[in-house]
């Protein structure tokens, strides 16, 4: 039995999408760019599919949407791109709480000589937008931003964000990280003054290995990934027909079923926090309330560890995350939560769920009777049990 909370990290192809690919796997197989015959209904498919995601985005024209491998390519490709695009000015503008493969892209660039500030957040994750209103300067090429963070599921106001940059300097360019936010809440690049935009598809039931970059029809970069002219010369590489039908399937349910995300994935995600919080006395949440994609929530269990919170969950097949990432050894508490400046009584008994729209009540129903005694028996053996003694009695 597996009961699956870890859906930011990665989602289940919905059944719907595979049976789209299918055909472009088996017989459907003619290279898109192909002169003949065979190849038209690879090379339509993939039309169909960018028209999907056109209107998945809010975008203006199908001319804007370019399929890549996954959102770590779109967002190496925006970033690199926009600083290329604006040769002559050397700053950038991030968050401190950005996914590594846009941070670690900033470190590489820093390496080239800009100058990369990373602007803070609060307690309940929200951007400092002051910060960010006093560092942009005529010298700013870029600014970037995720829309939701993987962590906290914390939504970053994008619209504002857009017109603060635009008024201060209008050259500047706006990257969107939207890898979390895509299929969780309403997207429209239209509707605000983002350049350019990343998605992936296994984070909204498309397979791994298939992502999106949205460009603005006005904005020009350069590739890359150099080669043959496909995808309007952005993205050399024959396409991934069958991949891309599939994320064009995925952008189509996604839309179809964003309602249900916000109602009802959001209502089992709060029934499960509010279960937790009510009845785990070291348990807190490491977020706002409300400012958050309607699947995630990242709780903090105090004094005790993360990893063996998520080996005994393993044993009752239950798949969550924990904020802490095992680097060379070492446990390194998450990146995020320490931006947030969350207690250290906490940091590392952070633990991430996050739902679909395919997780059951009967699921959550079962962690919700499970883990207070996993977290029992783990704090039983914590070496902090003044502290928590002292806890116990604030909190009851
Ligand atoms: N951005 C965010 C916010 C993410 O959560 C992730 C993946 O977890 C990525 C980017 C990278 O996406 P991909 O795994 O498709 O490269």
């Amino acid at each position: 039995m597996v009961i699956y909370l870890d859906n930011n990290a990665t989602t289940k192809v919905d059944d719907k999408v595979f049976d789209e690919m299918i055909p472009f796997l088996r017989e459907e197989y003619a290279n898109p760019s192909s002169m003949y015959e065979f190849s038209v209904k690879s090379s339509n498919a993939i039309a169909d599919a960018r028209e999907k995601v056109k209107e998945f985005l809010g975008a203006k024209s199908e001319k804007e949407i370019i399929f890549t491998s996954c959102g770590s390519e779109s967002a190496n490709t925006a970033i690199k791109g926009a600083v290329a695009h604006n040769k002559s000015k050397k700053h950038i503008i991030t968050t401190k709480v950005e996914h590594p493969c846009v941070l670690n892209t900033y470190k590489s660039l820093e390496k080239q000589g800009y100058k990369v500030d990373y602007i803070g957040v609060n307690a309940n994750g929200e951007l400092d937008l002051e910060e960010l209103k006093e560092k942009i300067t005529d010298d700013t090429a870029l600014v970037s931003v995720m829309w939701a963070n993987n962590e906290t599921g914390v939504i970053f106001p994008v619209k504002e964000i857009g017109e603060i940059i635009k008024s201060r300097n209008p050259n500047t360019l706006f990257f969107v990280d939207a890898v979390q936010a895509a299929g969780k809440i309403n997207i429209d690049v239209k509707d605000s003054n983002i350049d350019m935009l990343g998605v992936s598809g296994h984070k909204f039931h498309a397979p791994k290995g298939i992502g999106v970059l949205y460009v603005k029809s006005n904005v020009i970069l350069p590739p890359l990934i150099t080669g043959g002219h496909q995808e309007r010369g952005y993205r050399a590489g024959t396409e991934n027909v069958p991949y891309i039908v599939g994320l064009g399937k995925a952008a189509e349910l996604a839309q179809e079923n964003l309602g249900f995300e916000l109602s009802e994935v959001k209502r089992l995600r709060d029934k499960l926090e509010t279960g937790i919080l009510k009845n785990i006395f070291n348990a807190r949440l490491n977020s706002s309330i409300s400012n958050r994609v309607p699947n995630t929530t990242n709780i903090g269990f105090e004094y005790i560890e993360g990893e063996l919170i998520l080996l005994h969950l393993s044993d009752l097949g239950i798949c969550a995350s924990s904020g802490s990432a095992c680097t060379s050894g070492s446990l390194e508490p998450s990146h995020v939560l320490r931006a947030m400046g969350t207690p250290f009584t906490s940091l590392h008994g952070s633990i991430r769920f996050s739902l679909s729209r395919f997780t059951t009540e009967k699921e959550v129903d079962f962690v919700l009777d499970k883990l207070p005694k996993v977290i029992d028996s783990i704090t039983k053996i914590s070496p902090y049990q003044e502290e928590l003694e002292h806890l116990k009695k604030t909190r009851s």
